[in-house]
Formats: C-alpha cells, sequence, structure tokens
C-alpha cells in the first residue's frame, strides 16, 4: 500500500523488515489473551487508580476483546473504575486525512504535559482492520509525545461496526480517567458518520482545517462544521499565513450562519501551525474559556448526563441488533426470503414479517 501513496501522506508507511515466523500474529494474540487473563478485574482496578498504565493497556484489551468470556470481566473493570472516572475534559479532534492531526495532537499534547496535565490520545478510526488502522497505528506520528511519561497514546479498536468501535472508545475514556488522565483527545477522520460518534463522547469538538481549499474540496459536511466548537485552520505558517488569516474571516462568518448551540457557547475559528507550535496556547486558553462558561451554566454537566444516555442506548441498540443476526434461523430465514423477494414470489414487507415473527416466537 505505502508505494501507492505520496511521500509526505499522513498515512505513509515506514519500510521495514520481514517479522520472523515466530513473532506471528496469532502467537503475539495468544499471548496478550493469556497475559490479561492473569489479572483479576479486581488486581486490574486497584493498578488503573494508582496510574499503573500497563493494567490500563491490558484492561483496555479487555474491553476490545471480541471474546465473549471477556464481556464480563471488562465490564467489572468498567464498574470498579467508574467513581474515579469524569475527572476531566474530553475534546474530539477531527479532519480530514493529511490536515495535520497526529501533529497537532503531538504539540498540543506536549503544551498539556509541560503544564503538567495528564493526556491520553485515543481514536475512533471505523476502517481500522485487526492489524490496526490508520490513524495512530503508526506511532512513530507521535514520537515526542509517546515518549512522555504524561502522556498515554492508544491506537483505535478494530471491529466490524462504529458503533462497537465507538463503544470501545468510550469505555476506554473511563478507564484512562480512572488512571488518572485528566485530559482525554479523541482523534477521527471527518470524513464520515465518525465525528458524530466521537462529538457524542466529547466536551468540546474541534474541526481542523486547511486555508486555501473550500470546504466540499476537504470534505467536510456542514454537518460537522454544525457540531464544532472551534475550526482551527492548521498551517498557517510561511506563506500560508496569510491564507490563513483570510480562511479564518470566512470561516468567522459562515459560523455565523448557524444557530446558536445550547451551550451558549460561540464557536471560534483560530489558526495555528502544529509544525512551528504557534497559537496552540490560544487553542488550549480557549479552551479554558469555555470550560469555564459551560461549567457555569450547568451545560458541561448537563451534556455528560445526556451523553451517558445515549451510551446506555447505543448500547442496547448495537446488542439487540446482535442477538438477532446472530440468531442462526433467523440468518437462514433472511437468505431465503431476499430470493424470495428478489423473485417477486412474496412482498418485502411480508418477507420481513415472517422474519421478525420467527423471531419473537422463538
Ligand atoms: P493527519 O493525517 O491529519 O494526522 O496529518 P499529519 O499530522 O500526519 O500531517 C500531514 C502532513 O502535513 C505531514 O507531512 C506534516 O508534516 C504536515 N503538517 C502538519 N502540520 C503542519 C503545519 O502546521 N505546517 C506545515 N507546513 N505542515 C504541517
Amino acid at each position: 500500500m505505502s508505494k501507492n501513496l505520496p511521500h509526505n501522506s499522513a498515512l505513509k508507511e515506514n519500510a521495514g523488515i520481514q517479522a520472523p515466523e515466530i513473532i506471528n500474529s496469532s502467537r503475539i494474540a495468544a499471548f496478550q489473551q493469556r497475559r490479561s487473563q492473569q489479572d483479576t478485574p479486581e488486581t486490574l482496578i486497584k493498578k488503573i487508580i494508582i496510574g499503573d498504565k500497563v493494567a490500563l493497556s491490558r484492561a483496555i484489551t479487555l474491553v476490545e476483546s471480541i471474546n465473549p468470556a471477556h464481556h464480563e470481566r471488562a465490564n467489572t473493570v468498567i464498574q470498579g473504575c467508574l467513581p474515579y472516572a469524569n475527572q476531566s475534559i474530553r475534546i474530539g479532534i477531527t479532519g480530514v486525512p493529511g490536515v495535520g492531526k497526529s501533529t497537532f495532537i503531538e504539540s498540543f499534547g506536549k503544551l498539556l504535559t509541560s503544564l503538567g496535565k495528564k493526556v491520553a490520545v485515543l481514536a475512533i478510526d471505523p476502517s481500522s482492520t485487526l492489524t490496526r488502522g490508520s490513524i495512530l497505528g503508526d506511532k512513530t506520528r507521535m514520537e515526542e509525545l509517546v515518549k512522555d511519561e504524561n502522556a498515554y497514546i492508544r491506537p483505535s479498536a478494530s471491529g466490524e461496526s462504529l458503533g462497537g468501535v465507538a463503544r470501545k472508545t468510550r469505555e476506554t475514556i473511563i478507564l484512562c480517567e480512572a488512571c488518572g488522565f485528566d485530559t482525554i483527545l479523541v482523534e477521527t477522520v471527518g470524513v464520515g458518520q465518525s465525528e458524530t460518534a466521537v462529538h457524542s463522547m466529547v466536551d468540546f469538538f474541534l474541526l481542523l482545517n486547511l486555508a486555501g481549499a473550500g470546504d466540499e474540496l476537504q470534505g467536510i459536511k456542514r454537518g460537522i462544521m454544525e457540531m464544532a466548537d472551534a475550526v482551527v485552520i492548521n498551517k498557517a505558517d510561511g506563506e500560508n499565513i496569510r491564507k490563513a488569516q483570510m480562511a479564518k474571516v470566512e470561516y468567522n462568518r459562515a459560523l455565523h450562519l448557524f444557530p446558536k448551540k445550547a451551550s451558549d457557547w460561540n464557536p471560534k475559528v483560530s489558526t495555528c501551525s502544529a509544525i512551528e507550535h504557534s497559537g496552540i496556547q490560544d487553542i488550549w486558553q480557549m479552551i479554558l474559556n469555555y470550560l469555564e462558561l459551560t461549567q457555569s451554566n450547568g451545560y458541561f454537566d448537563k451534556q455528560r448526563r445526556e451523553q451517558s444516555q445515549y451510551w446506555m442506548m447505543e448500547t442496547i441498540n448495537e446488542n439487540v441488533l446482535l442477538h438477532f443476526y446472530n440468531h442462526p434461523a433467523i440468518a437462514d430465514l433472511i437468505i431465503q426470503n431476499k430470493k424470495a423477494v428478489q423473485n417477486n414470489e412474496i412482498s418485502p414487507f411480508a418477507a420481513a414479517q415472517s422474519i421478525l415473527d420467527l423471531y419473537f416466537k422463538s
């Protein structure tokens, strides 16, 4: 894949050597599974709340596991961590590939750790496969942050549905907070549904954009602009500074056209250069201003309560669907009825009804 990508692509892969046969991925998976089985949920909880990052990683592996036997243990750990979570600010960061998300998170994360914050970086990447996907997959993209003792970087969970991947990230936030991380950054690619999922789990939503490319060109949908608490124009350096300033005026104008937010916050537009670390501090100040406003007017807590209810409902929805589609007789009847519908032997509605009848009667 790397051969087809331009040299400066955000998705570049470093050339590597062939892993020896002895380190094949199934052996690694088996090793990780054995290791994660060693700790009881109670031990994991105890270790997590004293800031043990290894225990945190093991608990996240349980949360991400597709093995049903792990679900119960994962739930016990999450439940045990819950009283220690919540003391944080959760920030969502979105933008199309190449806009500079990783570079920005590296620069922003370093600023935060220099201020004494503990920063966890998570990602939601529905395109991520079992071999770990594009976002944060290559940890070398955050070289400094990854070495920082006060930072924790975890690539996106993999999974078949966005809902599943997002739920795992949502649960991972709780674990990170219990482990003492007070600033949670959740990264996603701004091209699909994933930013709606991120928006439903963060306090502040930041859209990274570039100057000089129309929104359409950048693939940013109106809905994403509308969700943003801040639009940050990155790469405002060198010859780009003037263009970035012009874009700032335009985005300000565009944001004014959206209805007022329930938080009472007026979304702000800012410019920065993630590479030169300029404008980054202003963005943190902006987020502090947002916190001051929303914590004093009650919106911060209200939004978190609503998000928790949303995730309860999402989890039910996801599980009901899984239970339905994993039912062997249902799966068979769906195949049969699809053929029958295609051949006009039965109406789509009658076909659906017969499948639902089978489910509710069984
Ligand atoms: P992502 O795909 O959104 O995570 O983007 P990356 O952080 O990987 O950055 C994509 C490319 O843009 C890389 O070549 C970066 O070096 C470059 N880049 C990122 N931030 C800046 C910036 O502030 N200024 C300039 N000039 N280049 C940047």
